[in-house]
């Protein structure tokens, strides 16, 4: 009978996933591989020679055949990384993109800014989904009070177990509801210093467009937002003013190409002193972060 060890496995999903256009072949099959045998990516490696008992092989060639259907590998295993933090994941939420991490960053080198003695931060997150942007804050910046919302209840209960795995769920709240409607009872005086949002931003001509392993398996609406994909930000922009500190920020993932448009709004809240966009690696607009009143490093204009 024909014996299968880890090696022989991994290099046959690569050729197969490489045939059937897979997304980065050799990494979803370490992926769905280390997920069945329960073994870390670099324990694979380290038993290239073990051989696969065949209860095993039945659940990964299900899970072979299913990726090759194009559902994303984060569904099959139900995990994915970000910001170097395990996040759980199921259809109710989206999968957390690398390019959400340059919001991040961008956040705790915000709240790294503030001069040592300074309270504890306030922070928003609206439209948590998985809950990765709340929890890799809180996480990284020990002293940050976050709410965070979202209007699916899916949703918050993926956040709910990522904030308790990853022992926050003392500084994190929770609340369901569309953007701030959980929030606006429950506010004193203290608003936040800093809100931040991936909203859907994909518009209804993007939706046709998007690769099967999105548009048929994520929640769309985690992706759709109106005709333009701009519905979202417009309703955010209205509120922004009550909700953020004199000194507050927001910072907004965007879409590849709607920097321009969403500075746009911004603008005319007539909130905001600096509104500044940021690409990501490949060259897409990603990052916006606006300012209420300009930070004294900014050059004169
Ligand atoms: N970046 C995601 C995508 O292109 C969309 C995320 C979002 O709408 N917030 O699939």
């Amino acid at each position: 009978m024909e014996t299968w060890t880890v090696q022989k496995l991994l290099n046959w999903i690569n050729d197969y996933f490489v045939e059937k256009g897979v997304d980065a072949p050799r990494l979803s099959g370490e992926l769905l591989l280390s997920h069945v045998l329960g073994l870390s990516r670099i324990e694979l490696y380290t038993n290239f020679d073990h051989v696969v008992e065949k209860a095993r092989l039945s659940t990964l060639h299900e899970l072979v055949k299913r990726c090759s259907d194009q559902e994303p590998v984060a569904y099959l295993v139900g995990r994915c990384e970000f910001y170097s933090l395990s996040i759980k994941v199921t259809p109710d939420c989206l999968i957390p993109r690398p390019e959400t991490e340059l919001l991040v960053e961008r956040a705790i080198e915000l709240l790294r800014s503030y001069p040592a003695g300074t309270a504890s931060p306030l922070i928003c997150d609206l439209c948590t989904g998985s809950g990765c942007i709340a929890v890799a804050i809180a996480k990284n910046f020990p002293t940050a009070e976050v709410i965070a919302t979202d209007i699916s209840d899916g949703a918050l209960a993926v956040a709910a177990e990522n904030v308790e795995a990853h022992g926050v769920g003392d500084r994190v709240e929770l609340l369901c509801g569309d953007l701030f409607a959980p929030i606006i009872e429950g506010l004193d005086q203290s608003r936040f210093d800093l809100i931040a949002c991936n909203p859907p931003y994909v518009s209804s001509s993007e939706m046709e467009a998007l690769d099967k392993n999105v548009k048929d398996y994520e929640p769309h609406s985690a992706l759709h937002a109106g005709d333009d994909g701009l519905d979202v930000y417009r309703r955010i922009a209205e509120q922004i003013d009550d909700f953020l500190k004199p000194t507050g920020v927001l910072m907004l993932e965007i879409g590849y190409a709607q920097g321009p448009a969403v500075k746009d709004l911004l603008e005319k809240t007539n909130t905001f002193a600096e509104i500044k966009i940021e690409k990501d690696t490949s060259n897409n607009d990603r990052v916006v972060t606006a300012k209420k009143i300009k930070t004294p490093d900014t050059p004169p204009e």
